[in-house]
């Protein structure tokens, strides 16, 4: 997202379903990076986590470029450092569409939460060894919390994209403006939560998330997310200053 990704000599390229896919270096990298503490624990687990990772990100990504192809157009995927993109030849004129696109991607990632619980609850997969179990718990965790994440109403991502698309659907005056504005004020109120739940007192946190439910626990950002929430909306709010002021009155 933040970085140059052009194709490099340690470029991993492969087809799936006739999509081309790139995954660039960095890619291992960062999956590396976030799963440091599984690596600390073993090799094994290390090298689990970041086959997990793989294999959801590329999943969900396969939700868009699928929901592209059945809306007319090729598409190719890449894993780029700290996600993924999936990128259409033609970007669909359709709002409609767009906002499907957009939806595919944790919609698949809901899917294989639920293929993944569900061979479980049927063969019991998990109890054969205790890797398996590991596996079970990586791909449940990823699936559940990313595909949550990614819906969160701030551009890039594709809860992002939703809100603009469903705001061009309501044929709202501004919807790029009002969607970059919706984004900072999420990312930055997520901000204020993470730094309170982190970096506060117990006694305050514990006053401040007193009536938080319990459901919506997973949108309270750790050290990582806080980073990638203010660097979104410090992206954000260049891109808002460059689109024009909405104006007021019309005429
Ligand atoms: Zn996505």
């Amino acid at each position: 997202m933040f970085i140059d990704h052009q194709p490099t000599s340690l470029d991993v390229n492969f087809r799936l379903w006739r999509f081309p896919v790139r995954v660039h270096p960095l890619f291992w990298l960062s999956l590396a990076l976030i799963g440091l503490p599984w690596f600390d624990k073993s090799l094994l687990a290390g090298l689990l986590w970041v086959a997990c990772g793989f294999v959801s990100m590329l999943w969900h990504e396969l939700g868009h470029a699928l929901a592209m192809r059945r809306y007319g157009s090729p598409a190719r995927i890449q894993l780029i450092a700290f996600g993924g993109l999936a990128i259409p030849s033609y970007p669909s004129p359709s709002p409609v569409r767009r906002f499907l696109i957009a939806a595919a991607g944790p919609a698949a990632g809901f899917l294989l939460l639920g293929i993944v619980w569900g061979s479980k609850q049927l063969a019991a997969w998990s109890d054969a060894h205790p890797y398996l179990a590991l596996v079970y718990f990586m791909l449940t965790m990823v699936n559940l919390f990313w595909t949550l994440i990614n819906l969160l109403p701030v551009w890039p991502l594709d809860g992002g994209q939703m809100l603009r698309e469903a705001l061009v659907i309501r044929r709202a005056r501004t919807p790029d403006y009002t969607a970059l504005r919706v984004s900072i004020i999420v990312a930055l109120g997520l901000v204020a939560l993470g730094v309170i739940a982190r970096f506060f007192p117990p006694d305050v946190a514990a006053r401040v998330f007193e009536h938080w439910p319990w459901w919506l626990a997973w949108a309270i950002p750790g050290p990582v997310m806080i980073v990638f929430l203010l660097m979104m909306a410090y992206q954000n709010y260049e891109m808002m200053k460059r689109l024009r002021r909405p104006r007021l009155y019309v005429g």
